[in-house]
């Protein structure tokens, strides 16, 4: 089963990605975290990804659709995966939508977490000193919702349309979402 977990940034899908990983045993894969640990390494892939995240800007199209194809074709994918922070654009959808085909498989269910831009602010000031995430200061995070905004957010109608959307309600506690979760996915 291939689940998306669509949102903007500290939406908490990360959170619910895991529970859901945990539970399904279906693996969680985030570009993210897959980036943070390049750009850690240095390798060439992290050193060009480093200077789009750290201005909060999304890392091309072409690094991350490379990065995808070895995902989805190692064994830790076989029974599916939750998709945690991509796709980002509508090119990244397609690329998805591609290279699952060539595995007969699909994209099962997106689901979609949608939280206020006001209360997104409150909980990343949260975040920044839990983590320490370079990308989580205020001015990072304002561009990263302003790029959600702009590139990310056209994936909702686009997965809407095809009847994929599932839209959950983020706001309340971190098991009062993962129960929404839950009956949503089914299991
Ligand atoms: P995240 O941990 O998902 O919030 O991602 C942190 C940063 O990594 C983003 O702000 C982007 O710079 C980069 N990134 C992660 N996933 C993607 C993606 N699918 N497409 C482009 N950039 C990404």
């Amino acid at each position: 089963m291939n689940i998306i977990l669509l949102g903007p940034p500290g939406c908490g899908k990360g959170t619910q990605g895991e529970i859901l990983a945990e539970r399904t045993g279906i693996v969680r894969v985030s570009t993210g975290d897959l980036l943070r640990d390049a750009a850690g390494q240095g390798t060439p892939l992290g050193q060009r990804a480093k200077s789009y995240m750290g201005q909060g800007l999304l890392v091309p199209d072409d690094v991350i659709v490379g990065l995808l194809r070895e995902v989805l074709a190692s064994p830790k994918a076989s029974k599916g995966v939750i998709m945690d922070g991509f796709p980002r654009t509508v090119a990244q959808a397609e690329a998805v939508d591609t290279l699952l085909a060539e595995r007969k498989q699909q994209v099962d269910q997106v689901l979609f977490f949608d939280v206020a831009d006001e209360e997104l602010l409150k909980r990343i000031t949260g975040r920044a000193r839990a983590e320490g995430r370079a990308d989580d200061n205020p001015e990072a995070f304002r561009q990263r919702l302003v790029v959600y905004r702009r590139d990310t957010q056209p994936l909702v109608d686009f997965y809407r349309k095809r009847g994929m959307l599932v839209e959950i309600e983020a706001v309340g506690s971190i098991p009062e979402i993962a129960a929404r979760v839950q009956k949503r996915v089914g299991k």
